[in-house]
């Protein structure tokens, strides 16, 4: 007769710490237990005595494993009517052929969850049967069912600790894109407004100027819409600066920019997002007007002056006025395969200059409608 609990980092109540779902019965501890079947049943039943927590015993004839007898079926043989008187002078043997039940036997590499799910799949006289482990060809080891069910327990909350960090890291990880993402998509607009924007007044700048006045050329021409232009320069800015110095001529640039825009937005009692702004030279200006007749584009133009001159920017050298005005030419056309856009900034050009010959401080109309618009 042979008595050894093999527990390879607990004590068999108590399963390891660390179970996964990927535990096998081998890392459980096991009961080592076995006697030959030609033992006493009675020395059998000190042995259960001495070992209150041992499920069963493991029957081997000569060494060889025969089979296994849990300590319910032995005490419940044991305890009936006669049975010390019959069984305890006799080979646990005896006892074992009639007491014997189906008994199930895993392999040690047997998957902790799976072992729970065959032995609760078992019949309800036999669901707390211990179950046999067999660790290699003729090495058996016993197992409380209790035991496997405690450490299913253990599997379980494992998992789902698991499952909900991994939960926990997707979201913390999803934020984290989302946050890095939109830092980006900022990061790139940013890109985008400063590669577009002149760094002094904030409206697009030369570049953008052009792409934008290329596209409009193009879609334009195939709707064979109007596309106007206005180019306003300011008049004697020179004196400005001389007068006022450098610094305060930035300010001046800032200040009639931004009246611009307000003019090109508020004017002709409509907003158009298609408008552009544009810082075309020193202190030169340019608005795109999409589809915008020459009328309307007049008005604006108009509107511009009229609204840089409310400024009242005093520009006390100039000889057209104590204060700071614009010039304006303007120019409009349905874009034609047989024009292009220089053209229609050569004629808005040409009408700057006659603004500027005519006295400035005006709006001139090139192109299409050629009229002087005096003050
Ligand atoms: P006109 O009425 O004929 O347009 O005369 P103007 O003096 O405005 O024209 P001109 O081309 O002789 O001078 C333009 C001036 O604009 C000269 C230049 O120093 C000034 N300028 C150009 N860019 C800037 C700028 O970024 N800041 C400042 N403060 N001045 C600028
Ligand atoms: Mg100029
Ligand atoms: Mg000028």
């Amino acid at each position: 007769m042979s008595v050894e609990i093999i527990a390879p980092s607990n004590s068999p109540e108590k399963p390891p710490e660390n179970l996964t779902l990927e535990s096998t019965l081998q890392d459980l501890a096991v009961f080592n237990f076995q006697v030959e079947t030609s033992s006493l049943a009675k020395d059998v039943a000190r042995l259960f005595q001495a070992h209150p927590l041992l499920p069963g015993v493991i029957l081997t004839v000569n060494g060889e494993f025969l089979g296994m007898i849990s300590r319910r079926r032995f005490m419940e043989r044991m305890s009936r009517p006669y049975g010390v008187d019959i069984f305890a002078c006799r080979p646990i043997m005896a006892l074992y052929q009639i007491a014997q039940t189906d008994i199930l036997i895993l392999p040690g590499v047997a998957l902790i969850v799976m072992a729970a799910q065959r032995a609760v799949q078992r019949s309800p006289e036999q669901l707390y049967e211990p179950i046999v482990v067999q660790l290699e060809p003729q090495v058996y080891r016993l197992l409380d069912v209790h035991q496997v069910l405690v450490a299913l327990s253990q599997i379980h909350q494992q998992a789902t600790w698991y499952i909900s960090e991994l939960y926990y890291n997707l979201s913390v990880t999803q934020s984290e894109l989302e946050a890095a993402n939109s830092k980006l998509q900022s990061a790139n607009s940013e890109l985008y407004r400063l590669a577009n924007s002149d760094g002094l007044t904030q409206v697009a700048n030369r570049r953008c100027f052009n792409e934008y006045l290329e596209k409009k050329w193009q879609e334009l021409g195939e709707e064979a819409a109007e596309l106007s232009l206005i180019l306003c320069d300011i008049d004697f800015f020179k004196k400005y600066n001389d007068t006022y110095g450098h610094q305060a001529g930035d300010a001046c640039l800032q200040q009639v920019a931004k009246t611009i825009v307000e003019a090109v937005n508020y004017s002709a009692g409509e907003v158009s997002p298609e408008r552009l702004v544009a810082r075309y030279g020193g202190e030169e200006f340019a608005v795109i007007l999409p589809r915008t007749t020459p009328e309307t584009a007049v008005s604006i133009a108009e509107q511009i002056r009229v609204w840089v001159k409310k400024l009242e920017i005093e520009n006390i050298k100039s000889p057209v006025c104590s204060c700071v005005t614009l010039s304006l030419g303007l120019a409009s056309t349905v874009p034609r395969a047989e024009t292009s856009k220089k053209d229609l900034i050569a004629a808005a050009d040409r009408a700057l200059y006659q603004a500027k010959d005519a006295g400035r401080d005006r709006v001139i109309l090139d192109f299409r409608l050629e009229k002087v618009i005096p003050e």
